[in-house]
């Protein structure tokens, strides 16, 4: 799960992280209210879900009350489109309003995990305000990267190592910074906790401009103060509304819709239908308990995607029973009109009644005899459609 700068700001504050001061705002005029709190200058910055905002103009850097009041009604409302949004970019529904730092040079500063070694990776570079993954491809010698191993932490003599081989003036500072992020990490369950850029001001002190915080789904359980955070408006509503239905959903961006039951066969699946030179849609996972009315949402939320040219069903009937997978299908064709084609690969508990129900429908749905066919057949459909 990702949240928004400033509440990743609010996170820094509690845990002895240095930013600047400032709040978020959703009109204009709550903005200068907010302004009017700081001292001169001001940054207004969009709030959404994506880093490079600066270059994409949400970020904006104002002298006065008044220009902060123009800058906030310029963004607020903008689509930002950067090179994490997409080309259909987001919509920017609320900007934080911060003191502005003089800044007198930017660094790179995150944690992660390392997943080759299970450790906690601690990343930091002289390159900073930049995107990591330029510095990282043009000049990699420029990304410092500490390996902390669990049962030993992060210690103060590995950020005291970085600070000297960063030129860091604010070594205390800096090492405040790094153990406020470490214990940020475990505190919530982190997968990411960056920096960029961490300022160091003209006075010498360390302070950070930009925060971008996330969590690890699975951890979510236990840090309902987190999951409180979630803004709705920035996830993908496919995604959203399959959460609803208890439906594991996620969008892939090609045209074969795929609808499964568990999560091994959701990924065989995915497989199976790039190794016949087609893409999938999406991964829906129907789960265990899979209802007619839990198909019929599926077929909903595939639908919703305007890229599927096909739906592939691939379902087991094991604990689920595959006449009634084939009900679901045939109400939800029907009571939505479906006019894409349909490969329906079902086999477990009662697929002879299942696949005669799909036939004697008279809709379009094709039976496959096995998991290759299925997605061959897909294949063939996309192409035909393209
Ligand atoms: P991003 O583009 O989405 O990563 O947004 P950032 O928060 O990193 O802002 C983009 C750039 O704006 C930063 O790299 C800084 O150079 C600049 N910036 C942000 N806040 C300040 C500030 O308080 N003072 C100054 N001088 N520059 C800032
Ligand atoms: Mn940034």
């Amino acid at each position: 799960m990702k949240i928004h700068e400033y509440q990743a700001k609010e996170l820094f504050e509690e845990f002895g992280i240095p930013v600047l001061g400032g709040k978020v705002a959703e009109t204009a005029e709550e903005a200068v209210k907010i302004a009017e709190g700081l001292k001169a200058p001001y940054v207004i910055k969009a709030q959404v879900h994506s880093g490079g905002r600066g270059k994409a103009g949400g970020v904006k850097l104002v002298n006065t009350l008044e220009e902060a009041r123009e800058a906030s009604e310029k963004i607020l409302g903008m689509t930002l489109i950067t090179h994490q949004t997409g080309p259909e970019g987001k919509l920017v529904r609320k900007v934080l309003v911060t003191e502005a730092a003089e800044v007198a040079k930017e660094y790179y500063f995150a944690m992660t995990v390392d997943r080759d070694t299970g450790k906690l990776a601690v990343i930091a570079s002289s390159e900073g305000g930049m995107e990591i993954e330029q510095v990282s491809k043009e000049s990699p010698e420029k990304i410092l990267t500490e390996k902390i191993d669990a049962s030993v932490g992060l210690r103060d003599y590995h950020l005291r190592y970085l600070a000297d081989k960063l030129g860091i003036k604010d070594v205390k500072g800096f090492i405040k910074t790094g153990l406020g992020m470490y214990k940020l990490f475990y505190a919530k369950d982190c997968s990411l906790v960056e920096i960029n850029p961490l300022a160091e001001l003209k006075d010498g002190t360390i302070v950070a401009l930009d925060s971008k915080v996330n969590f690890d789904d699975n951890a979510l359980f236990r840090h309902p103060e987190i999951e409180a955070m979630r803004d709705p408006a920035e996830e993908d509503p496919r995604e959203l509304e399959a959460k609803a239905y208890d439906l594991n959903y996620v969008s892939l961006g090609g045209n074969v819709g795929c609808l499964v039951n568990g999560a091994g066969l959701a990924m065989a699946t995915m497989d199976m239908i790039h190794a016949v030179g087609a893409v999938p849609a999406n991964f829906l996972d129907v789960g265990g308990g899979a209802t007619a009315e839990k198909v019929t949402r599926a077929f909903e939320i595939i639908l919703s995607d305007k890229g599927v040219k096909c739906i592939f069903v691939n379902i087991f009937g094991g604990i689920i029973k595959c006449d009634m997978i084939a009900e679901g299908l045939i109400t939800a064709a029907r009571t939505m009109d479906l006019q894409i084609p349909v490969v329906a690969r079902l086999e477990g508990t009662n697929v002879e009644e299942g696949k005669r129900m799909m036939r004697e429908s008279g809709l379009n749905i094709l039976p496959a005899s096995s998991m290759r066919e299925g997605a061959e057949m897909c294949a063939k459909i996309v192409k035909e459609a393209a």
